[in-house]
């Protein structure tokens, strides 16, 4: 959904929010798509009814990579299978005091806070009504955090 502001080359080169460490696994996409045909080994049950991706993590400093990431040419999930967290990211559809808020991670090399601007001229422009379907999806909204650029 932000492929129009985020430049295809520098997420060529990143690939970082496709891989993890055991301090961001809290991280990892929750796949919420009851008919979607996943691999049983690569999952654990996360809400009601979704999973995430299961790591297990020898220590801090393995990266784990997402099983559907191919290095080269990137994710291998169409844009239908592809898990909302993923569609949206950098940004996020968090919680901040009980209130349902859309902030950027701070981690992306792609966009950051000198993109405010284009990210609501996206938002603006029907991004924001997409992304506040899914507002009733207890299991994809995260708690916010100061760490988190808060955009609207
Ligand atoms: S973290 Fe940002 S720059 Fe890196 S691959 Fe993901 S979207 Fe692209
Ligand atoms: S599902 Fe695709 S976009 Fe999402 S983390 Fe895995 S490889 Fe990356």
């Amino acid at each position: 959904m932000l492929k129009k502001i985020l430049d295809k080359s520098t997420c060529a080169k990143c690939r970082l929010c496709c891989s993890f460490v055991q301090s961001d696994a809290w991280e990892t996409p929750v796949f919420t798509k009851t008919d979607f045909d996943y691999n049983e080994n690569w999952f654990k049950k996360y809400g009601y009814n979704s999973h995430t991706l299961k790591f297990e993590f020898k220590d801090d400093a393995e990266i784990k990579l997402c099983p559907y990431l191919n290095e080269n040419t990137g994710c291998t999930l169409s844009e239908a299978d592809k898990p909302f967290d993923c569609k949206i990211w950098p940004l996020r559809l968090m919680k901040k005091n009980g209130r349902l808020v859309i902030a950027l991670a701070p981690i992306c090399k792609g966009l950051g806070e000198k993109d405010i601007t284009k990210i609501n001229e996206l938002l603006d422009s029907g991004l924001y009504e997409e992304i506040m379907k899914h507002a009733g999806e207890k299991d994809i909204i995260k708690e916010y955090n100061d760490e988190y650029i808060l955009i609207k």
